[in-house]
């Protein structure tokens, strides 16, 4: 790394200034400030990029600084050819020819120029966290959140669609994004993921005029509930591609949610969307592939042995019987499975009571079975939820296979409908109608 003399000089009189310090950070050079560093506030979002990397080349064309978070020394870095290139080490991290020996760095570009890593360009700073194995690094941007949702929105909802509804989705994603930050943020040194696991999040490359100005006209605005005390409170303010007909209660699930989230009967995503997407096609598994995929996400279920048989535990029945706009109601009634039954090769153990030696022709012990929640089922047989779109179909076992047939919709089916919101802001209900709509009884509240 090359500082050029005259900036170097300056650095050392500020330096000079300040008690010596003696440095565990940088190998041959002196931290040039030991502020602490305190970027990160409530509204400040930090985005996990990734969890398992060993190198990143990151390009700045900004003058930028590098921040030891563990040792709180800042190291003012010039601009260079732009390139660095970040190394994990058994004694620390390197950046470019700089070796700072601590586990967490963050590189902050003057504000408010992006970066790029990997090609790929984020505004914001950017975190190294090397894992508690010391094998691999975490790789987190944190910006704010409204420049998050500008690196969502577009990710999440095609940026042509409707202003009403794009604002809409907006309000539903600074909601839950604030909600994931506020349950789980605290015990963890990131609050989102950057990816369906919460919400897509792609940095600028995203960013277009009329997702930035949906995110902008809903400035610090949040979607809340009331609560025991009183208050009221963001909550997790789901939403899904196609709730397929009507909306399902949170609590069936993800376990949890609040009154919100209860579900609504939706009759606005089937008249605008494809056929093609409304109703997805048959899928099937073979029954090994689907063992596999379950027992790797959930290791107690291998005492079940080969998975045989999946049967529907439990699932939700709606009738669709209010007329909207004139439209006839949908006569199908809604299903959706909620939870299965995994019915296994293993068997229960028995008890040897001595009858089976005089009666050899008695049943074989029943076999080994398990409860799962219908979501997650679908979610470890199929990570992406593209071939599996929902869990409003039906499960049949046709010899060595698992067939996935009459499904609808596309997603989980809690709160907003996107396909829904589209529909209604077509038909002219703005942004707050349709997250009334969605989450009832939830109000907006504006928090910036
Ligand atoms: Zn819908």
């Amino acid at each position: 790394m090359i500082i050029q003399i005259e900036t170097l000089r300056k650095f050392q009189l500020v330096a000079g200034m300040l008690l010596t310090i003696v440095s565990g950070c940088a190998k041959g050079q002196q931290p040039l400030d030991a502020a602490t560093y305190q970027n990160i506030d409530e509204y400040t979002v930090r985005v996990l990029l990734d969890d398992e990397i060993r190198t990143a080349s990151i390009r700045i064309d900004s003058p930028y600084k590098l921040i030891c978070v563990d040792t709180t020394e800042v190291f003012p870095a010039q601009k260079t050819d732009g390139e660095i290139d970040i190394k994990l080490q058994t004694d620390g991290i390197k950046a470019g020819e700089m070796l700072l020996k601590t586990k967490r760095l963050i590189i902050e570009p003057q504000s408010p120029l992006p970066l790029k890593i990997n090609n790929q360009a984020y505004r914001g700073s950017i975190e190294f966290i090397i894992n508690d194995d010391s094998n691999s690094m975490m790789i987190i941007n944190n910006v704010s959140t409204e420049t998050y949702l500008m690196g969502v929105i577009a990710a999440e909802m095609p940026s042509y669609w409707e202003a009403e509804a794009l604002k809409a989705q907006a309000v539903a994603a600074r909601t839950y994004c604030l909600y994931i930050k506020s349950k789980f943020g605290k015990n963890r040194d990131w609050d989102v993921k950057a990816t369906q696991a919460n919400q897509v999040y792609k940095g600028l490359a995203a960013e277009t005029m009329r997702t930035t100005n949906a995110v902008n006209a809903t400035t610090g605005m949040v979607l809340c509930c009331e609560n025991e005390s009183g208050g009221c409170e963001a909550f997790g303010t789901y939403y899904s591609s196609v709730c397929g007909g009507h909306t399902e209660n949170a609590q069936d699930v993800f376990g949890e949610g609040c009154a919100p989230l209860a579900g609504v009967d939706c009759p606005y995503c089937r008249q605008i969307t494809r056929p093609d997407i409304f109703y997805w096609p048959m899928v099937k598994f073979d029954k090994k592939y689907v063992t596999q995929q379950l027992t790797e996400r959930y290791s107690s279920l291998k005492e079940l042995g080969k998975i045989e048989k999946i049967e529907v535990a439990k699932e939700n029945s709606y009738d669709s019987t209010v007329l909207r706009d004139g439209l006839p109601p949908d006569t199908n009634n809604f299903k959706r499975i909620v939870s299965v039954k995994l019915i296994g090769s293993a068997k229960q153990p028995s008890k040897a009571t001595g009858r089976e030696l005089i009666e050899p022709n008695l049943p074989p012990p029943p076999p080994k079975t398990a409860i799962l929640r219908a979501e997650d089922m679908r979610l470890a047989i199929d990570p992406t939820g593209t071939k599996i779109q929902s869990t409003s179909c039906m499960i049949l076992t046709t010899g060595n296979e698992f067939m996935f047939v009459s499904g609808k919709g596309f997603g989980h089916g809690v709160g907003l409908c996107q396909y829904g919101a589209r529909q209604m802001a077509r038909d002219g209900k703005t942004a707050e109608q349709i997250l009334n709509f969605y989450y009832p009884g939830s109000r907006i509240k504006i928090l910036y």
